[in-house]
């Protein structure tokens, strides 16, 4: 018989399986552990599934084995049944979790939400309430569906909170709680500059950090052989690293397009991909997690997308929307090096206490014993 939300006290499922994921996690992990909750369910659904990346950072943020991991789903297409039957089995088997923590916007967080909430278990979604308005991006629908999903909502900002105001399913269980990616870099020893308005020159050549993977600006042919004319062009006047994401280094591979080795490097572990932009002139990405790192930094960025989920990372801190026109990055540079640039600031919150509010809550809710 399926038992009711009232009677599940105990388990806590956390559950996660990308890269950024991994990251948002890790606060969670540490702050249950903290707060010593021990009888915690860490579920990794593999679905950015590489061994050695998941060691590096299993080890670097100080990440527990998990204790049930999915086989890795056969393609891209199938992450979503593969994982919706494998978590589905696991709550069939027992024990159920009192709730199912998942995080971000990823199809395995979907998959998760909607097992979790068929089989009754509340669900708690770590970084709710982001919105692009951009119907294209698969990551805005499984926002929309998650939260719909959701029975509690922990957002990292007071837009992303204005926009679950008011939705039927949390009633009064939206919580602002900062940012738990923050959380993790303040974890891993790395602090805010205390002079955020530093010209960012390191003697030779100035350095760029660029990571790119969304689909629109890599499964499209001539955009992603646009973005790489762009690096070939830069890599003349800059220092470059570019950790080719696996997506896009399969369609480099397919349109024949070239980048010197010396740029382009494979992903690299949290640690190393932080250290790097931590002291980078700038950094130039697609990602969202990285323009909230970058905030963390003051280090600038360009984010090449028309919009941004994170409207923070552009009022408040150091990012600005490139939009579709590439052309304007070199003199957005210029513009960087000669130290004409926002100086930014932190949002509210992020300050490395979000795991720790979400473990307070989740006691207060009664899930934890
Ligand atoms: N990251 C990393 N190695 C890399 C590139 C990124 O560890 O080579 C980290 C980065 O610091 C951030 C997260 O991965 O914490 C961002 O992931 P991604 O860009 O894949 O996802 P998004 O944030 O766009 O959802």
């Amino acid at each position: 018989m399926l038992r009711l939300e009232e009677d599940l006290v105990g388990l806590i499922d956390v559950i996660a399986g990308t890269r950024p994921n991994l990251v948002k996690a890790a606060a969670v992990l540490r702050a249950l552990k903290r707060h010593n909750v021990r009888d915690v369910r860490f579920v990794y659904t593999s679905q950015h599934y590489d061994s050695d990346l998941f060691t590096d950072f299993k080890s670097q943020l100080d990440i527990p084995n998990p204790d049930v991991v999915f086989t890795k789903p056969v393609a891209a297409e199938s992450v979503f049944a593969d994982v919706f039957d494998q978590y589905g089995a696991l709550l069939r088997s027992g024990p159920k979790p009192a709730v199912s923590i998942v995080f971000g916007d990823v199809t395995s967080t979907l998959a998760c939400a909607l097992v979790a909430r068929y089989a009754h278990v509340p669900v708690a979604h770590v970084e709710a309430g982001l919105r692009s308005y951009n119907w294209g991006m698969p990551e805005e629908i499984n926002r929309v569906a998650v939260d719909s999903l959701a029975t509690i909502a922990f957002v990292t900002s007071e837009s992303a909170y204005q926009n679950l105001a008011g939705q039927d399913n949390f009633g009064e269980r939206i919580y602002l709680v900062g940012n738990t990616m923050i959380d993790t870099l303040l974890a891993s020893g790395f602090v805010p500059p205390h002079d955020r308005s530093r010209q960012r020159t390191n003697g030779s050549r100035s350095r760029l950090v660029c990571t790119f993977h969304r689909p629109e600006n890599v499964d499209d042919s001539r955009r992603l052989g646009a973005i790489i004319e762009l690096i070939q062009d830069l890599d003349r006047h800059y220092d470059i690293t570019f950790p080719v994401h696996p997506r896009t280094s399969r369609h480099i591979e397919r349109l024949g397009l070239f980048l010197p080795p010396r740029v382009a490097v494979a992903p690299l572990p949290y640690f190393d991909f932080v250290s790097q932009i931590s002291d980078a002139t700038a950094v130039l990405t697609d990602s969202g997690g990285v323009s909230e790192e970058t905030t963390f930094f003051g280090v600038p960025c360009l984010t090449v997308r028309s919009e941004t989920e994170r409207p923070e990372t552009v009022g408040l801190g150091t990012n600005v929307l490139v939009g579709e026109d590439l052309g304007r990055i070199p003199e957005l540079l210029d513009q960087i090096l000669a130290g004409n640039w926002k100086r930014g600031s932190m949002p509210p919150l992020w300050d490395g206490q979000a795991g720790n509010r979400i473990v307070e809550i989740l006691h207060q809710h009664g899930y934890t014993k």
